[in-house]
């Protein structure tokens, strides 16, 4: 296996030359500290921290990650010491790189070891999210040796990274790299389900590609009259993984499932996104209910694209994407493409504030969270459930949890307006504070200053962030009234 440091350059683009020469440095530190050493497919040890920070440069990150990429497995499995790497590298490197460590040492086993897991990744996601980003890719290169391994090592290594791993990358915007973990992971997780789900996409495939080779076919030609611009249209097999989840989901019923393939057009520009939609619809007559606008209203992790289903006169469906560039390289890279833009201007680095502020929030989780039972529980509730949009009179989109009530939402616009909610209005009726939220209700909180949380709040609410904020307000006014009794007496 070829390990020239020019793969990694092809992949990066053009770099400013202190850069280079970094990953260069890191490139030669590596190599000779793995000198001699093995993995278990026979392959020398550095192959593995090549493919590694080959991933990251092909994911657009910076210097210092892919450096710390290429060295992520010295500290660990060399005999070089962190004084050693510190004074080649600086602190920000070892930093990088002790947190990939770290993040790999495990204590326990069995559930356990998964609640484990999950809580270092979110400690180090609440640090700095690069180390996350090595492990994924690390783990992303073990996968795809994992046939070399222990029969019983490779099921524990499958499964963690189905759920843990996985999840987490979707989190973050990561939908490419959530595929691939899956799709590695699969055989050795379920490996009868793996078989049968290989089976069914090999049946179906090629009947699914003609069809859509004609759509695009018949695309191009309109677009061609209509003087209309595009990047490309393709199609995208759905991932091994997530159509097994979904053929559990429907009962294994696959006439049910209409996006096994799925066509992708590819614009420049927003407005071509709605331009295309339409004359894809005056085409070809669309399935009703199956329009889906994640432009207007991106899902939880940052995607956008528009959806559509349509028949395709022979009594079939298929599924069509429309994005532009720009979302479609968000939708495969996620969190990491913002830190790519993060780079080059200012402007984005404010948007994924705001779109990443939940990991801003997890700083809040560790401090109120103490166990790891209930750390867990927390985490499930906040950021893996599923989740619903409320707007506010005015139109501004709050994401929270299913079940969420106005208290909830109340606090996640602002700590004052829950501290003070006296009502709340859903889609204009006035409703009670327990009732739950469904998704893209308008919700109008009436405040007053006389009003406080009570206790029955607590049952009332699913966020962390709002229990936190009203448990606070209730030990504070306890110890008061304590103190006011005092008083009195
Ligand atoms: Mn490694």
């Amino acid at each position: 296996m070829s390990t020239d440091i020019k793969e990694i350059f092809e992949l990066t683009g053009e770099l400013k030359p202190k850069d280079m020469e970094l990953i260069d440095k890191a490139y030669d530190f590596a190599k000779k500290a793995h000198e001699g050493q093995k993995r278990n497919s026979g392959e020398p040890y550095f192959v593995h921290v090549f493919e590694t920070a080959k991933t990251l440069a092909k994911l657009g990150m910076d210097a210092d990650t892919i450096s710390a990429g290429l060295m992520h497995d010295v500290l660990e499995d060399t005999e070089i010491s962190e004084a050693e790497m510190e004074k080649e590298f600086g602190k920000n490197i070892v930093f990088l790189v002790n947190g990939v460590t770290k993040l790999g040492t495990l204590k326990y086993r069995g559930h356990e070891r998964h609640v484990e897991s999950l809580r270092k990744f979110f400690v180090a996601m609440a640090n700095d999210l690069r180390v996350v980003i090595i492990k994924f890719t690390d783990r992303l290169h073990n996968l795809s040796t994992l046939e070399h391994v222990r029969e019983d090592k490779q099921k524990r290594i499958a499964m963690e990274s189905i759920e843990v791993y996985a999840p987490l990358a979707n989190r973050l915007g990561m939908g490419k790299l959530k595929g691939e973990i899956e799709d590695a992971a699969f055989p050795y997780a379920y490996p009868k389900e793996y078989a049968q789900t290989e089976e069914i996409i090999k049946e179906t495939k090629n009947t699914y590609e003609k069809n859509l080779e004609e759509i695009r076919t018949e695309l191009e030609k309109e677009f061609k009259k209509q003087k209309i611009e595009y990047t490309e249209i393709d199609y995208r097999v759905k991932h091994k993984f997530s159509l097994y989840k979904k053929l559990l989901r429907y009962d294994m019923d696959l006439s049910k499932i209409n996006d096994i393939v799925a066509l992708r057009i590819i614009v420049k520009n927003l407005e071509d996104c709605y331009r295309i939609l339409g004359i894809v619809h005056s085409i070809w007559k669309p399935v009703p209910g199956r329009i889906k606008d994640y432009i207007a209203l991106p899902k939880t992790n940052g995607y956008r694209s528009l959806h559509t289903t349509i028949f395709t006169g022979d009594g079939g469906v298929a599924e069509v994407q429309i994005k532009t560039e720009e979302m479609h390289a968000e939708a495969a890279y996620g969190i990491a493409a913002h830190f790519a833009y993060k780079e080059r201007s200012n402007k984005k680095a404010k948007d994924d504030k705001s779109k990443f502020e939940w990991i801003e929030q997890l700083k809040d989780l560790k401090d109120v969270a103490g166990n790891s039972e209930k750390f867990i529980e927390h985490l499930k509730m906040d950021f893996f459930n599923d989740r619903i949009f409320i707007f506010t009179p005015i139109g501004d989109v709050v994401d929270l949890p299913d079940g969420s009530s106005s208290i909830d939402f109340a606090y996640a616009i602002h700590s004052d307006i829950g501290e003070h909610i006296s009502a709340a209005k859903i889609n204009g009726k006035m409703s009670p504070l327990h009732t739950p939220l469904k998704n893209r209700d308008i919700v109008e909180i009436i405040t007053k200053d006389t009003a406080h949380p009570s206790s029955k709040w607590l049952e009332y609410t699913k966020t962390t962030m709002a229990k936190k904020h009203i448990k606070s307000y209730l030990d504070k006014n306890s110890l008061l009234n304590k103190l006011k009794s005092f008083g009195r007496s």
